[in-house]
């Protein structure tokens, strides 16, 4: 009988070997990238990682068996969605903007790393054997590489149908016997609780940084002296409710809430003396710029903008907190997690959401970093009254266009005056747009270098003149802050999904980093 098989602490080789056709068309197939990273997937590099499995498995087993202690709870429901409100990390400024994964932690480790390979499970861990480590996480992050969100469900359906994905994964497609063995593909009860376990005992998050640094070390991810960040969002799988709450001044006010529930079985969970609990912790309203606003979650993402490459996303712990404040803790998270990153970086690029003058004296003050944010014109206006002769308006951002409808070139401050430099920009044969204005003889008859025009420092308020939003420099920098949208765009929609189909911030971070997993993987391929 097959699922009697001795245990084997070397690796047997194969007595037959066969050749699936499908196999061998897939590994010769540029497109399927997804089947080469999974058939050459370097095993020993994540024996760590497998060992660190099998010993959380054998916790979980264990703590499964234990009954949770019954905390005394006589709150009612709305007494709970109360106190609920009132933590969140909107609400409590004591509590930290991006989300901390509370990972349990191994009593006692038992399973040797030479015990662990591809197709060789430990064997202390009693009762049946478990399913491969290696297959469970090659079948999460093959899911990614193929496009798909990495969750069970999805997992469990691509085993079932794809072959050649289940073989070279590691799994040997069932008979029709029900039987348990451990190389047959998982229920999906098992699959779930391979993700489950990953997840509670932070292995994931952990493995999430191997990769990246995996990257640096191979000299795939190279050395850059900028960051750029950015916040998006993904559409929760939940509902919320509106809750009514006094705020400290005595004002009535309103906000948006996940429902709540208990994590019990109980039938009269009115009464019952467990704690009420969000349904979906972490998710919350989302304004985006046109006003429209979104129910899901929000996580932070940051980079390398020269190279385009993410390095982190992480889950913000209340999506309702405003962007500008979730870079600082994340930054601070990236250096602890990736210090050999810290020396490198000297700027970090924002949108208008941290052009905050505390907030870069900070970024300066803890780690000698310039945070160069895109200029917040803060709802001015442009200016287009008592402007020099012949000129139209000036924007918010400090762009002076004249009545002919060219935008002046600016060309710098001088500082003894206080005054900001324009000159009339060159048309394509590098001669000045005045030379043939209709507005010349109004504007700037004497003129042979085309209209100089100086403002004032006191006509834009709102611009430093140390560094204006106007100046080339400051535009070249910012031209790099949009490759931020670009690294989005390939976590959340071509290797992952915008759609959640969990509910908590625990599983929606473990959901970012199983898409950097395989993210990384590629950048390696
Ligand atoms: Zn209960």
């Amino acid at each position: 009988m097959l699922n009697q098989v001795p245990v084997l602490n070397h690796i047997q080789l194969p007595l037959i070997q066969i050749v699936n056709k499908d196999d061998e068309l897939l590994s010769n197939n540029r497109d399927a990238q997804w089947y080469s990273i999974l058939k050459n997937f370097p095993w020993e590099d994540y024996r760590e990682l497998a060992v660190s499995y099998y010993n959380a498995l054998y916790d979980f087993n264990i703590s499964k068996q234990l009954k949770e202690d019954t905390i005394e709870n006589k709150e009612t429901k709305d007494e709970g969605r109360q106190r609920l409100l009132f933590n969140r990390a909107t609400m409590d400024k004591s509590i930290s903007v991006l989300h901390e994964m509370k990972s349990k932690q191994i009593a006692v480790p038992l399973v040797s790393p030479q015990s662990v390979s591809p197709g060789v499970v430990p064997k202390r861990l009693g009762g049946k054997r478990p399913k491969d480590f290696y297959a469970l996480f090659k079948s999460f992050t093959g899911a990614c590489l193929m496009g798909f969100a990495p969750e069970p469900e999805v997992v469990h359906n691509l085993l079932s149908s794809n072959l050649s994905f289940a073989r070279v994964c590691g799994f040997i497609p069932n008979n029709s016997d029900e039987k348990y063995w451990y190389r047959s593909i998982p229920s999906l009860r098992k699959i779930e609780q391979f993700d489950q376990i990953m997840t509670k005992y932070g292995l994931w998050s952990r493995n999430k940084w191997e990769e990246v640094r995996r990257n640096i070390e191979q000299g795939i991810i190279k050395k850059e002296n900028e960051l750029v960040g950015d916040t998006t969002h993904y559409h929760a799988y939940s509902g919320f409710e509106t809750v009514a709450y006094t705020d400290p001044k005595g004002k009535e006010k309103k906000k948006s809430q996940s429902k709540i529930t208990k994590n019990c079985r109980c039938e009269d969970q009115e009464n019952c003396s467990h704690p009420w609990d969000l349904a979906d912790d972490g998710a919350g309203t989302i304004v985006k710029s046109n006003g429209k606003m979104i129910w899901g979650h929000k996580a932070s993402v940051l980079g390398l903008p020269r190279q385009g490459v993410a390095l982190d996303a992480t889950a913000v712990t209340d999506a309702a907190t405003f962007d500008g404040e979730t870079l600082l803790p994340h930054v601070e998270m990236l250096f602890e997690n990736l210090p050999e990153v810290k020396p490198w970086i000297g700027r970090v690029l924002y949108d208008s959401a941290c052009d905050n003058g505390k907030l870069k004296d900070t970024f300066m003050d803890r780690f000698g970093i310039e945070l160069k944010a895109s200029f917040n014109p803060r709802r001015r206006k442009s200016v287009t009254q008592n402007l020099p002769t012949g000129m139209a308006k000036i924007t918010a951002s400090g762009n002076l266009i004249c009545i002919g409808g060219f935008e002046m070139d600016y060309k710098g401050a001088r500082f003894d005056f206080d005054k900001f430099i324009y000159q009339a920009p060159l048309d394509e044969n590098k001669v000045s747009v005045c030379s043939g204005c209709l507005h010349k003889l109004t504007c700037s008859p004497q003129s042979t270098k085309g209209r100089a025009v100086t403002l004032s420092f006191d006509m834009l308020p709102s611009i430093e003149p140390d560094d204006p939003p106007m100046a080339k420099r400051f535009k070249a920098i910012m031209m790099r802050r949009p490759s931020v949208e670009r690294m989005i765009k390939r976590l959340k929609r071509d290797l992952s999904d915008d759609r959640l189909r969990k509910r908590g911030n625990d599983s929606f971070q473990a959901y970012l980093d199983k898409t950097l997993i395989a993210y990384h993987m590629l950048l390696r391929s």
